[in-house]
């Protein structure tokens, strides 16, 4: 029998690398478990390339820390793309104001850099590990995996669900929420000999899909798999409708993974949510965030976003935390699957060295000591009146 991990972090989409930097980095023996060959979920594999915004557009950073850190990481091994130079360089408030802190970066330098960093710091990162399970004694004590020799169980002291669909909140008995409305994407690159093009299709998100079109669960085999088919389908129809006027385009790199945004998430009694909670200051807060969408807007996001309900060492980050549907379109994206990987990283290894439930505080502490933006006068009122 292996000896445990204390943190053994499931999935290493940018969620599970920002939990396994913070876990190592807080003293706990990590493990990364990931079933694709390579690190970025979405992110890498997904062509997700655009890092949204760190600031609430009017100049104010609102995510540092590891979200920060994985921002410039994006750029180590290839040139800066769309990054304001107000951002990368020294600026006033004002110089930044209506300059989003957000870039462009590629998908391969990306993996190259996350891995490398993982690796640095200490991090055991496992490959075609397919979580298909969980371990219980008194409480939750490990992860199965499906291996090419048979199932393996990963023990460990506290785990972190970064696998994008609560798949160990769901095997662990929390209770989660699926959405089946998700809708069909085709990000992909073309080339034509001179320019290389990224192309974000989609069908809207907010508004009607096409007659042609419809919605997709992500978490049922069928709909997945019909998601990735209509997916290529995409790509090929704007392809040839390209090839019309330039014969010399051509699809040069498509994505290896689904393009599914929301698919199944922790449920909470209480939910973030994008209005409601605008410039509210939860007294539990773990991370910061602005508002992709729109400037002007900035939140603070709860420790139960994160936190098991059933299982105390068991955590939750990236696009399947807990949030209601409106907050949950701000908890998928990148940038805060970079914040909430870091609180939940840094609450396991809290739980795994002390053995004791976390409490808010020290969480807390540790997270504004190591770059975590958590500061209550950037807010207007207090969740709860207090
Ligand atoms: C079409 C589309 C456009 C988007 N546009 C943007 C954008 O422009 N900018 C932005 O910031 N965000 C955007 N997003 C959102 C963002 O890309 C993702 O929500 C984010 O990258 C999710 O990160 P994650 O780590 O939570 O999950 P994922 O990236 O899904 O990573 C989960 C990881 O866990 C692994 N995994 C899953 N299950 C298991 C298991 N059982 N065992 C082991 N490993 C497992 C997966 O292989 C994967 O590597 C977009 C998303 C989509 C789909």
């Amino acid at each position: 029998m292996d000896k445990p991990f204390d943190v053994v972090v499931c999935g290493g989409g940018i969620a599970g690398i920002a939990a396994a930097v913070a876990a190592v980095r807080n003293g706990a023996k990590t493990c990364l478990l990931e079933k694709e060959y390579a690190l970025g979920g979405l992110a890498t594999l997904g062509l997700i390339v655009i890092y949204l915004p760190l600031d609430d557009g009017d100049g104010t950073l609102m995510s540092g820390g590891i979200a920060e850190e994985l921002l410039k990481l994006s750029y180590k091994y290839a040139p800066v793309k769309r990054l304001p130079d107000e951002w990368r360089n020294p600026a006033s408030k004002a110089e930044r104001a209506g300059k989003r802190y957000q870039t462009e970066y590629s998908p391969g330098a990306m993996i190259l850099a996350c891995e490398e960093l993982l690796l640095n710091e200490g991090v055991t990162i496992y490959y075609d590990a397919h979580v298909t399970g969980v371990v219980k004694d008194s409480g939750l004590c490990g992860v199965t995996l499906s291996t090419k020799r048979g199932p393996r169980d990963i023990l460990g002291h506290a785990f972190v669900d970064c696998t994008g669909d609560a798949d160990i909140c769901w095997m662990a008995g929390e209770r989660t929420v699926d959405d089946p409305t998700n809708v069909r994407t085709g990000w992909h690159y073309t080339y034509d000999g001179t320019d290389l093009r990224l192309r974000g299709l989609s069908d809207p998100l907010y508004g009607e899909i096409p007659a042609t079109s419809r919605r997709y669960s992500g978490t049922l085999l069928e709909d997945i798999s019909q998601n990735v088919i209509d997916g290529r389908r995409f790509i090929l129809d704007n392809l040839k409708k390209l090839r019309e006027t330039n014969p010399d385009v051509y699809p040069f790199l498509i994505p290896s993974y689904h393009g599914l945004r929301m698919t199944r998430r922790l449920a909470a009694d209480f939910e973030f949510s994008e209005d409601a909670h605008e410039r509210v200051w939860f007294p539990d807060a773990i991370g910061m965030i602005g508002n992709w969408k729109r400037p002007h807007l900035r939140y603070s996001l709860p420790y139960s976003a994160i936190a098991g309900k059933r299982n105390d060492n068991l955590y939750v980050a990236g696009r399947c935390c807990a949030a209601e549907k409106s907050g949950w379109d701000l908890t998928r994206v990148i940038p805060t699957c970079s914040v909430t990987g870091q609180a939940a990283g840094t609450a396991a290894a809290i739980r795994a060295l002390t053995g004791k439930p976390v409490e808010v505080a020290p969480l807390q502490e540790t997270l504004v000591r190591d770059g975590v933006i958590l500061d209550r006068s950037l807010m207007d009122t207090v969740y709860g009146g207090q």
